[in-house]
């Protein structure tokens, strides 16, 4: 019901963001544009600052709008209905703050987890699609790209770089691929551009298949101690996961592999080594296969 009348009444959908008020980690921006056409607006515009608009524009259905375009925001607000994602306030049939979805028990990490299904859930919306570009047929100049890195709160996310060497000189050697890795620091827009320009991408759980979910990549997710259950609507998307989750993870996640969960580790511990229980032939395997669907 809510839903309906919004669409009446606005025919466009403003999303504002503020990253100085409140940051959300930037994969999950994307998260958020890719349900946004679920909406059924005719129009989705995001505003926000220089980084995540590097982002934003290489969506072909979303209007890009820099925060300090002021008047045309100003002018927006009063036609549009809002999808607030900086500000603390009440929804109402002209505003939705994300603030108030999120549930003050639970840390940001695992409030993202469920971020999509919440926001479907606000609008009634029970199924839905993730949509990607248009136009994904890019031209490309190497084989496969490797999205490695994760933030240093997050190492356990990593895959073990032995490991991924040993990936990367046997699809070379023995299927003839060109590969390139993800650069320590890789610049944004350098790193947008080499998953545009890769046929496959490999990467653990990060902002590298968000982007390449964008572009309907053929993208290899290497997930361990967490997982967000709308990664399995990207059609071109497939995930490996451990052949069994580590001692401290096993309990937890009772071996609910498409679940969506967040590990974290606890004081006294032990180290994670979910991601090392991925196979390196795992991940072969499906490169291979991948390879000899498009001969
Ligand atoms: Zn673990």
């Amino acid at each position: 019901m809510r839903k309906k009348k919004v669409q009446n009444k606005y025919k466009s959908l403003l999303i504002i963001t503020n990253t100085d008020k409140f940051k959300l980690p930037f994969g999950d921006y994307l998260r958020i544009l890719a349900f946004a056409p679920n909406l059924k607006f005719k129009k989705i515009f995001f505003v926000s600052g220089k980084d995540l608009l590097l982002l934003s524009k290489e969506h072909d259905f979303i209007d890009s709008i820099k925060i300090t375009n002021k008047k045309l925001i100003s002018s927006l607000k009063k036609s549009s209905f809002i999808f607030d994602i900086e500000n603390d306030g009440k929804n109402s049939s002209k505003i939705f703050y994300l603030k108030t979805i999120l549930n003050p028990k639970k840390n940001k990490k695992q409030n993202m987890t469920d971020l999509i299904k919440n926001i479907a859930k606000y609008f009634k919306i029970k199924k839905y699609k993730l949509y990607h570009n248009k136009n994904v047929d890019l031209k490309t100049t190497k084989d496969v790209y490797f999205s490695w890195q994760a933030p240093n709160a997050w190492k356990i996310k990593e895959y073990s770089s032995n490991k991924l060497h040993l990936l990367n000189n046997k699809i070379k050697y023995e299927l003839g691929l060109s590969t390139k890795f993800q650069k320590k620091k890789e610049k944004l827009s350098t790193y947008i551009k080499n998953i545009k320009s890769s046929k496959i991408v490999v990467s653990i759980v990060n902002l590298g298949c968000h982007i390449s979910n964008l572009f309907d990549k053929n993208l290899i997710m290497l997930s361990g101690p967490n997982y967000h259950e709308d990664s399995s609507l990207h059609k071109s998307q497939i995930t490996i996961f451990p052949k069994e989750f580590c001692n401290y993870h096993k309990k937890i996640f009772k071996n609910k592999k498409f679940k969506n969960r967040v590990g974290s580790l606890s004081r006294g511990t032990n180290k994670c080594y979910c991601m090392d229980n991925i196979e390196v032939n795992a991940i072969y395997n499906k490169i291979k296969k991948i390879i000899n669907e498009k001969i």
